[in-house]
């Protein structure tokens, strides 16, 4: 069989949290909380299973989880999205991704591969699902230590091809978050073009010093066009329960529907009951950014006597520092090395773009236990 995707090996993800296991290491590579969901949530879970609710949710979701999440929108951000003919459910924001952009991404018979714009670093399912539909990723590179976005550059890049732009804020792997500015700048270049966007917000509640989450639903120009991509993994710890959703105007939303219809058809039902309820009460979100702030601060500080140079993440769960003051190593022997001779497992940024670089940044998941995250910075500091 001729590869369809012949770049593709196992994921960075899957590979270091095999070699933290493996090693007994510290696990800050692949992103998952390393505590539990609230109680009150699985209880949830059990009271809709033993009623039986264990058959087949309706394709789009179930219509009160649908209707809690246009609710928590409007609150939130003030947009208003019809539950039954704006909000999807999906299994997880994986599929939400693959679905919204195999919704808009084609190689046509008369004008070629449609170009798609992609930030890098970038997470890793965007450009296989581009490419699996005929399409073409043209990068956008952020570096480091600041990963702001170069707007000249962006425009540069625009061409009568461009049908689609990946954005994720705030940012894996960076924690770099967008501002009015940003959005206002691609508003700019997208007006009156058929552009269509995939905002990836997934880390949307976890935002650090005060900083506010601008969701490209709030800028009209930009909600018109944009897929909005949430999960619920992030948000209440169960990244294990893969569920997430899409937020779009009614049109983009019947073309994301007749993917998501044949991709998975629907999304695991008593789970969806669960979140239904536990999404009413906005403590069990807004006390994230203050959550993860903790601990944040407390890897940092652990980190203070360190050789590494690091700039505080602005959001997302994930820390990157530089080791450029520390040794030549490329990141990813430094990521394995330190997984097995000071226990402590990374990922290596550089898996996240496309061209080669030599930046010199790992990345750490501090959605951990302090008692965790203190032992690891203590051994990080000894390097
Ligand atoms: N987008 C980003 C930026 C992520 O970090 C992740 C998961 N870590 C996802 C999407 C996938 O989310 P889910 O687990 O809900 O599929
Ligand atoms: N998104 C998670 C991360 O960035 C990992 C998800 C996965 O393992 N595919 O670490």
């Amino acid at each position: 069989l001729v590869s369809k995707l012949p770049n593709v090996g196992t994921t960075i993800f899957t590979v270091m949290s095999k070699l933290a296991t493996e090693t007994g290491a510290i696990n800050l590579s692949q992103g998952f909380p390393g505590f539990d969901c609230s109680p009150e949530l699985v209880s949830l879970v059990d009271h809709y299973m033993r009623k039986g609710f264990n058959q087949y949710a309706p394709m789009t979701g179930v219509p009160a989880l649908r209707e809690a999440l246009a609710q928590k929108t409007l609150d939130l951000y003030g947009i208003a999205y019809d539950p039954d003919t704006e909000v999807t459910v999906t299994s997880g924001a994986t599929e939400a991704i693959f679905a919204a952009i195999t919704a808009v991404v084609r190689h046509s018979r008369d004008a070629g591969p449609d170009e798609v714009l992609v930030f890098e670093p970038a997470y890793d399912s965007y450009v296989p699902a581009i490419e699996l539909n005929g399409g073409i990723p043209v990068y956008v590179t952020l570096t480091p230590p600041d990963y702001t976005i170069d707007w000249q550059a962006v425009s540069q890049k625009i061409t009568d091809k461009t049908r689609l732009i990946l954005v994720n804020t705030p940012h894996n792997p960076t924690g770099h978050v967008w501002t009015l500015d940003d959005l206002n700048q691609l508003a700019n270049l997208v007006h009156n073009r058929d552009i269509w966007i995939v905002s990836d917000e997934v880390y949307e509640h976890i935002l650090f010093d005060g900083r506010t989450h601008h969701s490209l639903m709030t800028h009209p120009v930009l909600q018109e066009r944009t897929f909005i991509i949430g999960s619920f993994g992030k948000t209440f710890h169960i990244t294990g329960w893969k569920v997430g959703y899409c937020l779009a105007p009614a049109d983009l939303t019947t073309e994301f529907r007749k993917i998501h219809q044949y991709l998975t058809f629907s999304t695991v039902t008593p789970i969806q009951y669960a979140l239904a309820d536990y999404l009413k009460e906005p403590d069990h979100y807004r006390q994230l950014p203050d959550f993860y702030q903790r601990k944040r601060d407390l890897f940092l500080a652990g980190l203070r006597g360190s050789r590494f140079t690091i700039r505080p993440t602005e959001g997302s769960f994930f820390q990157t520092v530089s080791y450029a003051n520390i040794t030549d190593e490329p990141d990813y022997d430094l990521a394995v090395r330190l997984t097995k001779e000071i226990g402590v497992a990374s990922i290596p940024v550089s898996v996240f773009y496309h061209q080669k670089n030599d930046y010199k940044m790992i990345r750490f998941c501090f959605a951990k236990d302090d008692a965790v995250l203190q032992e690891a910075a203590e051994r990080l500091s000894q390097l």
